[in-house]
């Protein structure tokens, strides 16, 4: 962790490699091979079924947040959480992620109305249950708790007035051979939630404006209620006077907020952004909201409906540019297409790499398709968060994953095809998880490939 401060003061380029989804390095083109032999792609999916990875649970969250005038946190979140895996539960594990970076005070925890004992360490909450909860059976886990950001939390922090809190809340995991909780890590996202329904109250003091997940007019008054559905996690930024831009877009609101950007700056980058939201609902399929909201502030991340992205005035406008259009089509891979980040991180980061690619290539002429240090040496891409020392995850997820994927696509008309497999990809699995087997498999259909050739060397197979 001190390693990673250090870095982040060195260089803000850097500092958005570590924020866990965003890397690219700028000028490649020397790595980029255009071949013009092309096979033409006509695939045939009839009789292709997604098999989509279960997630074992499934939860309905009812929260409130308050906000007192000297920035202290007070939340309630009431879980009903619906057992469809085929154990039975003895426990219950969850996800307290802002318990890395600060104390969470917890004033009452209940499960079905009793007080329950539990344990909290690092990120992971755990309470024993006295009765087994069986299929389709469902528990209401009810936790009051008090917490104040710290300044240099990890996507959980205060910068300057504002207040932005990902993963705020207790986040219920999927369920599969156990809790599938695994240990907090830094280098990724280390937390894997399935689509859920949120109602969130909120209530600020007056100079704020709470900006989320779900939707909510600009400003947002003192207090309110906010719903989300079928989202992964719900996000809260609360700002204090952010310059807005705002624009309808096929039927979508975007939002830009800005906290001391020129107009002018705000409104070069509100246009990227409007570009890309354009580009990849008309590729891949409507967006899957009615608002994006994109918070020009704190390091790169991707949440549904809402992204982060460093503010306009500290990044390369460039690398800014970048951010924005990656942030932007993880809201398909990852906000509709879902994977779990902690085994599977390749996929997610890989889809909105290519998407990324593909936006920049047709739209701004630049191309732009990953790169590898080979002095890394060889080693798979889609092995678990903790298989990948200090900063490796950046060459083996965020580099050379679109590198590879590039290549297999620029033998079968590149972009082309490219556009039309993401398109049946986010058609076939859109609210499912996919993991590694089955990405490959579809793939494999896709591009009628006969083995797994085009795989070895950077996907570990069975
Ligand atoms: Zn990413």
């Amino acid at each position: 962790m001190k390693k990673y401060k250090l870095l982040l003061s060195i260089s803000l380029v850097i500092s958005i490699v570590l924020s866990g989804c965003f890397a690219k390095e700028t000028t490649n083109e020397a790595l980029k091979v255009k071949e013009e032999s092309k096979k033409r792609v006509v695939s045939n999916l009839e009789g292709f079924t997604p098999q989509e990875i279960l997630p074992g649970s499934k939860s309905e969250y009812d929260m409130k947040l308050a906000m007192n005038e000297e920035g202290k946190f007070r939340a309630d979140a009431k879980i009903t959480i619906t057992n469809l895996s085929d154990e039975t539960w003895s426990d219950l594990k969850l996800y307290v992620i802002p318990n890395v970076s600060t104390p969470i005070k917890i004033t009452s925890l209940k499960v079905d109305g009793k007080e329950r004992s539990y344990t909290l360490e690092q990120d992971m909450l755990h309470v024993p249950l006295q009765e087994g909860v069986a299929l389709n059976k469902s528990v209401t886990f009810h936790m009051k708790y008090e917490f104040k950001e710290p300044i240099s939390g990890f996507r959980f922090s205060r910068i300057g007035e504002n207040y932005y809190l990902a993963h705020w809340y207790p986040m219920v995991p999927t369920y599969r051979n156990g809790w599938n909780k695994q240990p907090y890590a830094n280098n990724g996202e280390s937390y894997h939630t399935t689509f859920s329904n949120f109602k969130v109250a909120y209530d600020i003091p007056e100079e704020y404006t709470i900006v989320t997940t779900g939707e909510n007019r600009l400003p947002s008054g003192r207090n309110g209620v906010i719903h989300a559905e079928k989202v992964k996690e719900f996000y809260v930024g609360i700002m204090k006077n952010p310059k807005v831009v705002e624009r309808n877009i096929q039927n979508v609101k975007i939002r830009m907020l800005g906290v001391d950007e020129s107009d002018e700056l705000l409104q070069e980058v509100f246009g990227i952004a409007e570009r890309a939201l354009t580009y990849f609902s008309t590729t891949f399929g409507p967006y899957p909201h009615n608002e994006l909201d994109i918070i020009l502030d704190g390091p790169a991340m991707e949440y549904p409906g809402i992204v982060t992205v460093s503010s306009a005035k500290e990044v390369p406008k460039e690398f800014l540019v970048e951010a924005i259009v990656h942030e932007i089509a993880h809201q398909w891979f990852y906000g509709m297409v879902t994977n779990d980040p902690y085994f599977h991180a390749w996929i997610d980061e890989g889809m909105t790499s290519l998407a990324t690619d593909m936006f920049l290539e047709k739209n701004l002429s630049k191309e732009h398709y990953g790169s590898f240090l080979e002095t890394n040496g060889v080693r798979p891409s889609n092995l678990s968060l903790n298989d990948y020392e200090g900063t490796l995850i950046f060459a083996y997820i965020y580099g050379q994953v679109p590198m590879k994927i590039n290549e297999i696509f620029d033998g079968y008309s590149g972009r082309e095809t490219a556009e039309a497999f993401l398109k049946e990809y986010v058609r076939l699995y859109q609210y499912k998880e996919i993991d590694t087997d089955e990405f490959v498999r579809f793939i494999k259909h896709y591009l009628q490939l006969e083995d797994d050739s085009l795989f070895e060397g950077w996907l570990k197979l069975k």
